[in-house]
């Protein structure tokens, strides 16, 4: 787009060239965009269309995505340096999120309550109108598809602000769903900065709802605004997720889960495992595991197909994980493997860092409580399970969870008392567009995906009929 707001230059962190120069929109323009989407025919009818209408609309877009996988992937390999193996997986998986909304728009039933008179009563579901989506840089595909594939399928337009750090795959997700026939306005992109769009954004009286994925305190101040103007909004946030290892577990399996648990994505995931609790009794054996498995991970261009891991998603961020380990050390870190870039003079222009295993800290440590954000695991001792859950739950955050032990009735009571929005037992990371997903505590508000996620972009209305 040509807004009159400052360009926006987005940078290939895995070699530092600018990569695209995009045009953003000042406050006027943001508002010009709101008030004619809200006000729109088009939005008039999508609303107006019988759910079955919209589904085939919904399945066209994932016809679109399958269709351009390809320049999706690269699009957000080239801004978030992530591997593009990684990226064409994320990219067929948004064409699913699709898939999955049609079919939720054409099922999803409204109910009928038990009558307590002469009348009948509907429970039916009606689109907010407006929905502001905002999204971070580590998965674009995917959390872009979260939001604007069920706040459409409920009925209502979005306008989405992608990262500053990854605008391209949201203007091609926008590209595609105008080419599959959906309505001009329905999926409005605004590049730019969070701090100038974003607050312009949530405070236009047309936008009747906010979603939000990033940051903790990002979430808070969306949290304030949308507090003030009473509109509801969805907050999913940050994580210091604890990964659990029990003495009895398969230590095999369970190291395979916790590396990509941690690592994979370069640790640039909400879901993260990042502080591994190991019993105190199989503690040497697993670090020499896990430290053998983390040495021969690859980190490289993100275009070879032979490298685990790209760069990080900028210089910038590389800096601040850089700022972790330094203070680590300063906590009295021992570092068992990584902590350093690589020495490949091929990757000395990109924001590479490598996977980073961390032991000697306490569970209270800055590194152990703030989140990282990148390759970094902290190990720590445990004794007992009372110790363990006390430990697991001494954060703000309250996201995720993985548990390894052949004990599944130990597994069970555990994960009933760990405060987190989503546990595995002797898995980690498996997801599902069809599982509610959110944080318990300062790790968000409200559940995407699943029925749940489409009940998050419309409001209930009671009509009750006399019957006599
Ligand atoms: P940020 O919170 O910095 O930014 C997220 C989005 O909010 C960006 O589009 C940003 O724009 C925008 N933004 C920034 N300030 C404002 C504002 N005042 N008003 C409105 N919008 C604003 O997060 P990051 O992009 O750095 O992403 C990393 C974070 O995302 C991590 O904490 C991670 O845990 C979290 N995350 C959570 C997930 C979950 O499902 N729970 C999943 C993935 C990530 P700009 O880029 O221009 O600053």
């Amino acid at each position: 787009m040509r807004g009159s707001g400052p360009v926006l230059e987005t940078i290939n962190p895995a070699n530092g060239e600018v990569h695209a120069a995009i045009g953003t929109p000042s406050s006027a323009e943001v508002e010009a965009i709101c008030s004619d989407v809200s006000h729109s025919s088009a939005l008039r009818s999508w609303q107006s269309m019988l759910p079955h209408q919209r589904a085939a609309v919904l399945h066209r877009i994932a016809d679109g995505l399958v269709a351009g996988a390809e320049p999706m992937a690269r699009a957000q390999m080239l801004e978030n340096g992530k591997t593009l193996k990684e990226c064409r997986a994320q990219a067929a998986s948004a064409a699913g999120v699709f898939r999955y909304y049609a079919g939720v728009c054409e099922t999803m039933e409204s109910t009928m309550p038990p009558p307590r008179g002469n009348w009948l009563g509907l429970t039916t579901h009606e689109p907010y109108g407006l929905i502001a989506a905002i999204t971070p840089w580590n998965s674009p595909l995917t959390m872009e598809s979260q939001k604007v594939a069920p706040a459409l399928a409920a009925g209502n337009a979005v306008v989405l602000k992608p990262s500053e750090v990854t605008t391209l795959p949201a203007l091609e997700l926008a590209r595609i769903c105008e080419e599959a026939g959906l309505p001009k306005g329905l999926l409005s992109v605004l590049p730019g900065y969070g701090t100038e769009v974003g607050p312009a954004l949530i405070g236009h009286p047309d936008v009747r709802m906010v979603t939000f994925t990033g940051g903790t305190e990002t979430g808070r101040r969306i949290g304030e605004q949308c507090a003030r103007r009473l509109i509801p909004v969805a907050l999913e946030l940050g994580g210091k997720s604890p990964h659990i290892l029990f003495e009895d577990a398969d230590i095999p399996t369970a190291c395979e889960g916790i590396i990509d648990g941690i690592f994979e994505g370069l640790g640039q995931s909400c879901i993260a495992g990042s502080r591994l609790f190991v019993h105190r009794s199989r503690m040497e054996e697993v670090l020499e595991r896990l430290t053998e498995m983390t040495e021969k991970l690859r980190v490289g261009l993100p275009t070879d197909p032979n490298v685990d891991f790209g760069s990080l998603s900028s210089h910038q961020h590389r800096a601040r994980v850089e700022q972790y380990v330094t203070l680590a050390r300063e906590e009295g870190a021992t570092v068992l493997v990584g902590g350093s870039r690589p020495t490949d003079p091929a990757l000395a222009a990109g924001a590479f860092y490598l996977p980073t295993i961390l032991t000697g800290l306490s569970n209270r440590s800055r590194v152990c409580q703030e989140e990282i954000f990148g390759p970094v695991l902290c190990v720590l001792p445990f004794d007992d399970e009372a110790d363990l859950i006390d430990q697991a739950n001494g954060t703000a955050f309250g996201l995720a969870c993985g548990i390894w032990t052949a004990d599944y009735r130990r597994g069970l009571k555990v994960a009933r008392a760990i405060a987190a929005g989503t546990v595995w037992i002797n898995t980690y990371k498996k997801l599902s567009i069809a599982a509610p997903f959110g944080g318990y505590k300062d790790s968000g508000l409200g559940r995407e995906k699943g029925l749940a996620g489409m009940r998050l972009y419309q409001q209930t209305k009671s009509i009750l009929l006399a019957t006599e």
